[in-house]
């Protein structure tokens, strides 16, 4: 049995307890408004239904480009206006040297919904209409349904495009990834610095409940949680760096494994975030620009 969305708060809807994001929903008083989509199939369509029982979708808004957070909005076609920062815009989907997003999502679907198999689309399909943004913006943007607000607050670090997206008249904040709660943090794509910037901007905003981008709901004190981890990576790959370690011996010497279990569905991939986490921040950090002469 499906475990049902969790409400957050009078018209908040998340869901923390399947692999993939946290994909939500705020219903107002002129429609839902969907935040991030189900990576897995079955729990897409699902959630679009859901959400369409307390009215019709006016809008979904993607937090970030990663496949965990924009691969379902293909089942959310039709319902709706997509709407996506530029910098998520311009990498939604897009095969990268160390992942290629459609066969990621492929992946999950054997061990994790089955079910899904039969409306699974064959790639050449997907990538006709995945269901891209088609409000594009730089810097922020306030939307309003009904009597609700949603200020979309550009906050890059986790990704270029990250969004945070807040509510006030429901004292909520959904993060995305700029905020994993409970779990392991991936810094691939990051720029750690934005990312304690964002980390900021979101402590200014007024609210009760923050939900992440991966584990449970939770409050302000994430920020400082998240912070702290971001920190410790950060000085555990400088100390190498300043000790004149490879990348490889970096990558074996800095981890966290420990401190976190990975996100629900992933376990598998633990010695994965570790080793990619601390290679992508040493390949950073030991970046030099060319010098002439
Ligand atoms: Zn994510």
């Amino acid at each position: 049995m499906e475990p049902p969305m969790e409400q957050v708060t009078a018209n908040v809807y998340t869901n923390t307890r399947i692999r993939g994001c946290n994909p939500s929903y705020v219903a107002t008083d002129d429609g839902v408004v969907i935040i991030d989509t189900p990576q897995l199939p079955t729990r897409a369509v699902a959630m679009r239904e859901e959400a369409e029982s307390h009215g019709p979708i006016r809008y979904l808004i993607n937090t970030e480009h990663h496949v965990d957070h924009i691969f379902g909005n293909y089942y959310f076609r039709g319902a709706g206006t997509v709407v996506n920062h530029q910098g998520l815009y311009d990498n939604f989907m897009v095969v990268a040297p160390i992942l290629d997003p459609f066969a990621y999502a492929q992946e999950a679907i054997p061990t994790d919904d089955p079910e899904g198999a039969a409306i699974f689309p064959d790639r050449e399909e997907y990538y006709r209409d995945p269901n891209k943004g088609s409000i594009v913006f730089t810097g922020d943007l306030t939307l309003r349904v009904g009597g609700t607000t949603f200020r979309c607050l550009h906050t890059p670090g986790h990704t270029p495009g990250q969004l945070a997206v807040h509510v006030p008249e429901e004292g909520v904040v959904f993060t995305g990834d700029t905020i994993f709660n409970e779990c392991q943090t991936w810094l691939m794509t990051s720029d750690i610095e934005g990312w304690l910037a964002a980390l900021e901007r979101i402590r200014t905003l007024d609210f009760e409940k923050l939900v992440p981008g991966h584990g449970p709901i939770t409050d302000r004190s994430a920020l400082d949680d998240q912070r702290a981890i971001l920190l410790e990576w950060k000085a555990g790959v400088a100390a190498a760096v300043a000790e004149g370690l490879s990348r490889e011996e970096t990558q074996a010497r800095v981890n966290f494994k420990d401190r976190f279990p990975v996100d629900v569905g992933q376990e598998y991939m633990m010695d994965y975030i570790m080793s990619h986490n601390a290679g992508s921040l040493w390949d950073k950090m030991t970046a030099r620009p060319l010098r002439d002469g």
